[in-house]
């Protein structure tokens, strides 16, 4: 696919061209004159002569061979002839705005699908269906039908929502936001988030990429994009439809279905891209990340007029991943010589309301040099000393900023007298707020950027296992399995695969009469547990299937009687085997539960959290997508609330986290090895600062429909 001739290029026929003004084939050639554009053009009607001063081609089939662009505006039953022919015809790419397709229905859904295979098969880079087209400033080229165009800039942006960039664009044009790229994706029948990620990763213009999705298209494939290009330059992201009736309006909207919204979490964690939680964020960061260097580490030192706005910026950042920074006394000592008696010397470095131009840089220079200060924050309440200095204040900063390669921010707090100061910062790149908040958002972000770009590319060990066995295992299930159906693997042979794994299950044996269980309980030595044991039976305790602690033959004996009985009355078509018997965990363990379940887009979807209600009701569970390193299950186990309880407090023994680490990177090997074990739920494990055992597991083997 020619991505340079889809962003470069040196011709481009407007199918669908118009004189009425009114039409968005009109409005698509005149945007491409007024971009400057400097290749050929050539709109395609069947009835004009001359639109916009230039000729018109009336057929398609007139057009030249070759050409680098076609853009189709028509009515939607004419495209799909138009993409046969203008594949004929050797069109390099193809940019369709017509709507109507797999957004609204069967007819339109399989429209696409044709359109989309001949693409595949030329090699066409295919924008759309369903989209507002695409600007590249640098090359004067504007394909949409938008109104208003963006300056040129060094962010790039990409939407799945055709709305949404218009709206983004016009707001844009409003904040004197610039744009290198503006791509709006609509269906993505062809070019989709993976092809954006890849081009505009090596992008010249290009120095920070904003999109917009609803759902990935190739999750796999994105990761990996998403992955290499995240260390070349920062990602921001809105990834939209995660809840429940977000999704469904999601999947009416482009015909997209939203994947879960923990594996979107896991796979922009995983892949560094830095995930935005709504639209003004968005912009915030954008300006932040493309005018600003980022901080090498997280101390910030605000300078002040005000003591209370001053109070609420060191507030909020404590509250985040920053801290304030503790100035040298070096610089202490050096603005004693300027400034007044009053002042405080100490970050938040308030210098007083009777600060002026000259306060202010003296100052805000001599925290700037200081060796524990990663970033500067100058605030300012137009107090009216200052206020008549405003102009001059603000040419201090610029200065100061650029010469500097610490990021420095402006907080100028309200807003009538301080617009045109304002306007000015923003217009040097400097980014400018009202508030302090978007201050610390936006540094905190940069900060977490550059932590991700300064760590070591994760190295996922490959585990020594006995494959053949747990090939063998899983081939006994199969077997027995028709395509589109599933089967639960429970306990006992769930634990034989674990153990080819190995992982630590619990010593287990099998009786199908008291007396035998009687027998394997003196094996194993006492306490130990009974569970029922039957292939129908996932959820033991809820047919009163588990008894814990026995201590004696006849408890043992007793037991059995009463869980198979039990068992029977519960699940009456249950086919009952008899019973595990168990080595009983010493007391004390913590239960953890580890598990995994698999994404449609992204895969095995690894999950971990503190067993009983830490799972349950406070939801205080962590994903990552499979396969992980050793270091990166560290981190689930981690981040985590409830870590401190497994790390133990207050002089309480905590529990052995490298047992923990050993079965999440195991059990990310076999998620990764068996892709048709769609589940896995190890619950509990427990703990203690010893080892860990796996006292219950129950696996899912689902085949595929063929
Ligand atoms: P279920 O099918 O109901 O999930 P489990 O095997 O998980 O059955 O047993 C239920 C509970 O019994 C566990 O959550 C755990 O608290 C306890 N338990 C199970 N096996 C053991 C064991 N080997 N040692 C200690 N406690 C156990
Ligand atoms: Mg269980």
């Amino acid at each position: 696919m020619d991505m340079h001739a889809f962003f470069h290029p040196q011709h481009i026929a407007v199918i669908g061209a118009s004189a009425n003004p009114a039409k968005i084939g009109h409005s698509v050639l005149s945007n491409l004159i007024q971009a400057g554009y400097e290749g050929a053009i050539y709109p395609v009607n069947p009835k004009e002569t001359q639109i916009l001063g230039h000729p018109v081609t009336h057929n398609i089939a007139d057009l030249p061979r070759g050409l680098d662009m076609a853009v189709l505006t028509v009515p939607r039953d004419p495209v799909l002839p138009a993409v046969r022919q203008l594949a004929e015809l050797g069109t390099k790419a193809v940019v369709i705005i017509t709507a109507g397709f797999k957004e609204v229905g069967r007819e339109g859904f399989h429209m696409e699908q044709e359109i989309k295979e001949i693409a595949e098969e030329n090699d066409i880079a295919l924008l759309g269906p369903n989209c507002l087209g695409l600007i590249n400033s640098g090359a004067g080229v504007n394909v949409t039908f938008a109104a208003g165009a963006p300056a040129s800039g060094n962010v790039a942006f990409f939407s799945q929502s055709g709305a949404l960039c218009q709206a983004i664009l016009d707001w844009a044009v409003g904040e004197n936001m610039g744009f290198s790229k503006f791509v709006s994706l609509g269906n993505k029948a062809v070019i989709n988030e993976s092809h954006m990620l890849d081009y505009l990763g090596d992008d010249p213009d290009t120095d920070v990429v904003l999109g917009y999705i609803e759902n990935v298209s190739r999750g796999q494939e994105f990761l990996r994009k998403a992955r290499a290009m995240s260390r070349k330059k920062p990602v921001l992201m809105i990834k939209s439809g995660t809840s429940t009736s977000g999704a469904k309006a999601a999947s009416s909207h482009t015909g997209a279905i939203a994947g879960s919204d923990q594996a979107y979490e896991a796979a922009f964690q995983q892949s560094g891209i830095i995930r935005v939680r709504d639209i003004a964020s968005l912009f915030t960061l954008a300006q932040a990340f493309s005018c600003q260097p980022l901080p090498q580490g997280p101390n910030l030192a605000v300078v002040t007029n005000s003591g209370g706005p001053g109070i609420m910026t060191a507030d909020a950042c404590e509250r985040s991943k920053l801290h304030m920074a503790r100035l040298s006394q070096e610089t202490i000592e050096g603005m004693q010589e300027f400034l007044p008696s009053f002042a405080s010397l100490h970050n938040p470095v308030d210098i007083i309301g009777d600060a002026d131009a000259e306060r202010y840089r003296l100052t805000s220079e001599a925290v700037l040099r200081d060796q524990n200060v990663n970033a500067l924050l100058i605030l300012l309440t137009p107090t009216a000393t200052v206020v008549s200095q405003l102009d001059q204040v603000a040419e201090n900063i610029i200065h100061l900023a650029n010469q500097s390669e610490k990021p420095v921010f402006v907080c100028l707090m309200g807003k009538h007298s301080i617009a045109a100061a304002q306007q000015k910062l923003v217009q040097a790149g400097i980014p400018c707020y009202n508030f302090p908040e978007p201050v610390i958002q936006s540094l905190e972000a940069m900060y977490s950027y550059q932590q991700w770009r300064n760590r070591p590319e994760e190295h996922v060990e490959e585990i020594r296992t006995d494959r053949e066995r747990a090939e063998e295992i899983v081939n006994g299930f199969r077997s027995r399995l028709s395509p589109g159906r599933s089967v639960e693997i429970v306990e006992y042979q769930a634990q034989e695969l674990l153990r080819a794994y190995d992982l630590p299950a619990a010593a287990t044996s099998i009786a199908t009469t008291s007396a035998e269980a009687a027998q394997a309980a003196e094996k194993i030595g006492y306490p130990v547990v009974l569970k029922v044991a039957s292939p129908d039976i996932s959820h033991k305790s809820d047919v009163g299937g588990v008894r814990v602690n026995l201590e004696s033959p006849e408890q043992v004996k007793q037991a059995f009687l009463e869980i198979t009985s039990q068992a029977k009355y519960h699940e009456p078509q249950a086919y009952i085997h008899g019973c595990l018997i168990q080595e009983m965990a010493p007391g004390g363990m913590r239960e953890i539960i580890v598990g995994f379940n698999r994404d449609d887009q992204f895969g095995p979807l690894l999950m971990f959290g503190l067993g009983g209600i830490h799972v349950e009701v406070l939801k205080d569970i962590s994903f990552k997508l499979a396969p992980i390193s050793r270091s990166q299950a560290a981190d689930m186990i981690r981040s985590i609330k409830s870590y401190m309880l497994l790390k133990g407090i207050r002089g309480e023994t905590g529990v052995k986290i490298r047992a923990i680490e050993d079965i999440l990177v195991r059990v990310s090997q076999l998620a990764t090895d068996f892709p048709d074990i769609v589940e896995a739920d190890l619950n509990p494990v427990l703990v203690n600062d010893e080892r860990a055992i796996v006292a219950d597991v129950r696996l899912t083997l689902h085949m595929p429909h063929t």
